[in-house]
């Protein structure tokens, strides 16, 4: 249930270059992929340990979970580039604010 899981705001200030955040964050950000797939049909349960270095999948996912949520499309995520401080700083802003997002619509679809 995505009320347990460390609120996605605190993602806004990963450091950059620091690879036990980077560790933690990829493993609390699929814990908030799958809790979100396995609230909703028709969303495929992923991982993203790769992250850094293939953003596709995980901007695929966000486009199906927005869609299952009755969102409107998120921002395109596989234009960040990670391993760049300003990829990264943007990056971690802008995808924490979607996931507030989703949090948000899980919540007043009384997930
Ligand atoms: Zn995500």
């Amino acid at each position: 249930m995505p009320a347990r899981l460390i609120p996605p705001e605190l993602w806004q200030g990963l450091p950059f270059g620091h690879p036990e955040a980077l560790l933690d964050f990829l493993g609390t950000h699929n814990d908030w992929h799958r809790a979100l797939a396995t609230a909703f049909s028709g969303v495929p349960d992923r991982r993203f340990d790769d992250l850094v270095g293939n953003l596709d999948p995980h901007n695929e996912h966000h486009q199906v979970l927005a869609k299952a949520m009755s969102l409107s499309a998120p921002d395109d995520f596989s234009r960040y580039d990670l391993s760049q401080r300003q990829g990264w700083v943007l990056f971690q802003q802008i995808h924490a604010l979607e996931h507030v997002r989703l949090r948000q619509q899980q919540i007043a679809l009384g997930g």
